[in-house]
């Protein structure tokens, strides 16, 4: 590697993509700097849904099972209808013969985070930079040139530059990368209890999607309690959403007679569609949230985001060693782009739709078809690979 750089590779943002993509080039031998602006890890809530093929992903790099271990596995998931309840329940079984993982695990993604982090610490080629804010990026001759503000302030350079940096990202904005799409008409609340829903509720799985016109929601139990999350009104003013008498009033939509349990952690979400106009501009490489946003129905962002980082990877590592020429990223990029229009945003979208149907008779065909594919072991083996993700990446 030309050794005129500071660094093989810099990835800009230590969240749950740019630690483990700079973990996987250090371990594949390049000398990796990672920038993140914030401190310290976070044990951030927002994704805690880890789908078989991340875990397979995460495997050789010793963070799947630690996962695995804090987490909760659900084996099965449910589709529900708010008032006639269970619908179906979602066996995984079927992909035993697919996947070494034929599960998915619920576990915040703070969790990964740390454990990346810490491996970071241990990777003699890597420099991790807490608390050091990119504040601007610059074409040079061959790689690229990084400002930095906070630790490690200064100018640093590198031959490959990764825009790890979230959806607001500094490295997507300095390229002048369109980002375009939409903004949801509902932002979700998510709420955190510790209210024992699987004791109260019937036969709740892990993972639970609930259908109803309007009070449809999601049920999902991980390791710090269970995590409702409604869409809201448009209209109603954050403080009024967030207002603690308002929240217990939207948790007894799920438990009517619910009163007094502790609520760990309310958060409002905005919720975006967007992709960029390309995941490539030279030797930068824009991965995660700085590549695209989507519905979080189906907790597809993160793992997607993951499998950005972990495939650029290990194209950047045989093309440094000669095994794959450039067209290898550009087919990476144009590969994970159509990932995220076509399936991600399709796949999350067509889950928003089904939930909050207005219209009975289409309602009443799509419950229909949930049955059946509780009742069709190879459809649902065929709907389960998508939904999963391991029909989204190479095999
Ligand atoms: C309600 C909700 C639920 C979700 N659930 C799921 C789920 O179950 N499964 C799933 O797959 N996805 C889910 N997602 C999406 C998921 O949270 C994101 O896709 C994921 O966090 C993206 O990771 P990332 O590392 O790309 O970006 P981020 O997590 O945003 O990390 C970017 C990092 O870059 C740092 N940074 C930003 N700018 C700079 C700078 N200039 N210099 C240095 N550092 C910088 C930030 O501090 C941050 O740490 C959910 C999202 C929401 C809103």
């Amino acid at each position: 590697m030309a050794p005129q750089f500071d660094f093989d590779a810099i990835v800009v943002g230590g969240g749950p993509v740019g630690t483990t993509t700079a973990l996987k080039l250090a371990k594949g031998g390049m000398r990796v700097a990672i920038f993140e602006k914030r401190q310290a890890a976070t044990l951030e809530q927002r994704a805690s849904t880890f789908h078989p093929p991340t875990l397979e992903m995460l495997e050789p790099l010793g963070l799947a099972q630690p996962l695995i271990d804090q987490g909760i596995v659900a084996r099965s998931y449910q589709f529900r209808d708010a008032k006639l309840g269970k619908i179906v329940e979602l066996d995984y079984a079927v992909l035993e013969n697919d996947t070494p993982y034929p599960f998915r695990v619920q576990v915040e993604q703070g969790n990964l985070t740390r454990a990346a982090l810490a491996a970071l610490t241990s990777e003699p080629l890597v420099q991790l930079h807490l608390g050091s804010e990119v504040l601007a990026v610059r074409d040079i001759d061959g790689g690229y040139e990084v400002d930095i503000a906070g630790e490690g302030a200064g100018t640093h350079t590198a031959r490959y530059l990764i825009g790890a940096d979230g959806s607001r990202s500094v490295v997507r904005e300095t390229l002048g990368v369109a980002f375009t799409g939409r903004t949801y008409p509902d932002r979700y609340l998510v709420i955190t209890t510790t209210l024992p829903l699987h004791e109260i509720l019937d036969d709740l799985s892990v993972v639970n999607y609930v259908a109803d016109p309007v009070d449809w929601h999601v049920l999902l139990r991980n390791p710090s309690g269970w995590r409702v999350l409604f869409p809201t009104s448009p209209d109603t003013p954050d403080e009024t959403l967030l207002d603690p008498e308002e929240v217990r009033s939207q948790l007894r939509r799920v438990v009517p007679d619910f009163d007094g349990y502790p609520v760990a952690h309310v958060t409002l979400y905005e919720i975006h569609r967007k992709v960029a106009a390309t995941f490539r501009v030279g030797s930068t490489f824009l991965v995660g949230d700085a590549a695209h946003v989507n519905n979080p129905l189906g907790g597809m962002g993160m793992n997607s985001g993951i499998h950005d980082g972990l495939l650029l990877a290990d194209v950047l590592l045989d093309t440094a060693a000669g095994r794959a020429d450039d067209t290898a990223l550009d087919t990476w990029a144009e590969q994970r782009r159509h990932v995220a229009l076509s399936y991600v945003g399709e796949e999350t979208e067509g889950n928003w739709n089904a939930l909050r149907d207005r219209d009975e008779s289409r309602r009443a065909m799509q419950r229909d078809a949930w049955r059946a594919l509780g009742e069709d072991d190879a459809a649902r083996r065929e709907f389960l690979l998508t939904s999963s993700m391991i029909a989204s990446v190479p095999r």
